[in-house]
């Protein structure tokens, strides 16, 4: 790249495929951190970048309009492309190519975030419907405001969100989910069976072991042979990198589609970074490559990014995960990651209000997950983070802060 470079040492110019919060952030990073070449940022929707959390929650409601960033992209310098579509990698070259020609760049930014899994055999069939994107949250909304009978398929974080949302727009609700419980990918038994009530407790029929077998104009048919009648289905359950552009390229792919990145974000092409939903990491903190479907995780990332592409030698990219959810009324945060050898102790009961998980490896916090209890989520992870030792008897006492537990 040294050809490329001004005397500054940085690379000219910086182009991000993709325009959601990791690409956005990226370029925010990179001029904060005081890049001044040129930044442009390419995404596929037709829509100023927004904010996907609140689509199922506040925008889906109706009480906010749409969750564009507050970013203003000319102050900053940054061109925006958006409606264009990047279409492939060539990196001999320097180039991607979109719908509207080749573009060059110094330094790419993959920040092309995940695609929605869809049912087999769904496309198509009216009022079928995912919840990524603003004009599926746009679709959806009447669907709500009409009060329709609704299936929503998987009980994950979206699905629970959405049944929160059409629950309280006053739909009937029924969540089909393969598994037998909620979040079954996320949680072990003993930590999401309980939240199985938050569902009856909102008035939506949770059906647990229920595989769908078709979806038909007007119902779910269900492995069992059971029709549900419904006005509109969500499918919620799950999400893939959204890489597939990149196949020709001669990237490394993980196997679960994700762009493999090294712990600088650095991937397998020189020149080349990948950043939030679409990538990939290996995190030492905790021995395994991780892909991070969160928030927080496309706000971080672009900071390492930005330094290395500053040339900063940024630290090892390796957080303490962490993200939230608002369902049937509760405030839910996880921060870590947990194993299933981990040993889970619990601070309260899941009946009470409010009461959160603890996971430690040896008397090691590794993750945490708070249901109603911010003050836990905040100190539990900065214990994560710092490593500290715990003494497992009081840790486990709702009354004791967990800041006190530490030995
Ligand atoms: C409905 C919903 C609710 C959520 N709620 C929460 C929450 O409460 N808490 C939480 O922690 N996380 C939540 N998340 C997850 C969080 O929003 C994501 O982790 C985050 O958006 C990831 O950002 P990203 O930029 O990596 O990917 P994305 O947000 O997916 O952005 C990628 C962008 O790239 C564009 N793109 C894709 N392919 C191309 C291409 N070939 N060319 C050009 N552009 C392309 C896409 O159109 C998209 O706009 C939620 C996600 C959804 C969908």
């Amino acid at each position: 790249m040294s050809e490329q470079l001004e005397h500054t040492g940085q690379p000219r110019r910086v182009v991000v495929a993709g325009a959601g919060m990791a690409g956005v952030q990226t370029a925010v990073a990179l001029r904060e951190q005081g890049f001044t070449g040129a930044v442009t940022v390419i995404g596929a929707e037709p829509h100023q970048p927004y904010d996907r959390p609140p689509l199922s929650k506040a925008v889906l409601l109706g009480k906010a309009e749409d969750s564009a960033f507050d970013v203003d992209f000319a102050e900053l310098d940054v061109e925006l492309r958006l409606g264009v579509e990047v279409t492939g990698l060539r990196a001999a070259d320097h180039e991607v190519d979109t719908e509207a020609g080749p573009v060059p760049y110094d330094v790419l930014v993959l920040a092309t975030g995940a695609y929605p899994l869809t049912l087999p055999g769904s496309e198509g069939v009216p009022g079928v419907h995912l919840l990524r994107t603003l004009d599926d949250a746009a679709r959806l909304r009447p669907v709500l405001e009409q009060r329709h009978t609704l299936v929503v398929v998987g009980a994950g974080w979206i699905g629970a969100e959405f049944a929160t949302a059409a629950r309280q727009a006053g739909c009937a609700v029924t969540v089909v989910e393969a598994a037998g419980r909620p979040l079954a990918g996320a949680l072990p038994a003993e930590v999401a069976e309980p939240m199985a009530a938050w569902y009856a407790e909102s008035g939506a029929d949770l059906l647990t072991g229920a595989r769908v077998e078709r979806l038909a104009p007007g119902e779910v048919v269900l492995a069992d042979g059971r029709k549900l009648p419904a006005d509109a289905v969500v499918v919620g359950i799950g999400a893939r990198p959204a890489t597939g552009w990149l196949a020709s390229s001669g990237i490394a792919l993980g196997p679960d589609g994700s762009v493999t990145a090294d712990d600088r974000l650095r991937t397998s092409l020189p020149d080349v970074y990948a950043v939030g939903d679409c990538a990939s990491f290996p995190s030492a903190r905790y021995g395994e490559r991780l892909l991070v479907h969160h928030w927080d995780n496309a706000l971080q990332g672009p900071r390492t990014v930005a330094a290395g592409i500053v040339g900063e030698a940024p630290a090892p990219y390796d957080p303490v995960p962490y993200f939230w959810s608002e369902q049937f009324g509760r405030f839910v945060q996880y921060a870590g990651h947990h194993a299933h050898a981990d040993t889970l102790l619990w601070r309260g009961a899941p009946g009470d209000p409010a009461w959160s998980v603890l996971w430690l490896r040896g008397d090691v916090p590794v993750a945490l997950l708070a249901v109603g209890r911010p003050r836990d989520l905040a100190q539990g992870r900065r214990l994560i983070e710092a490593g500290s030792v715990v003494d497992p008897g009081r840790a486990a006492d709702p009354a004791v802060p967990l800041k006190a537990a530490v030995r």
